[in-house]
């Protein structure tokens, strides 16, 4: 059963399910999401269509937690966990100025 914790931090959820698309990581670690949902996203209302028993039917599904939020490289920036840690992607070579200094 969930509790009032969970609740509180399922709540930073922003339901854009951008987490719930594809991503692709290249050698420089820059990551690319692309334009392939998970089979169970609702890609029209974001919402997951088996939420209650993803980590069962979906194994590749991922619990966040907020140890897994600071240290994963590819949610992005607007997503509500990593904006409430102020957490912004680690720069890559792609942003770096033209000096070769991160902006
Ligand atoms: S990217 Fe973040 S805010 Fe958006 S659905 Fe995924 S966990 Fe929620």
């Amino acid at each position: 059963m969930e509790n009032n914790e969970d609740h509180k931090w399922e709540d930073l959820c922003l339901q854009c399910g951008r987490c719930c698309f594809e991503k692709i990581e290249n050698e420089d670690g820059t990551i690319f999401f692309t334009a392939t949902p998970c089979r169970y996203l609702d890609v029209v209302s974001r919402e997951c269509k088996v939420y209650e028993r993803r980590f069962t039917i979906n194994p590749d599904c991922i619990g966040l937690t907020p140890e897994l939020v600071k240290s994963l490289t590819w949610l992005h920036d607007e997503c509500g966990y990593r904006s409430h840690f102020g957490l912004k992607r680690r720069p890559t070579k792609k942003d770096a100025g033209p000096n070769g200094d991160n902006k």
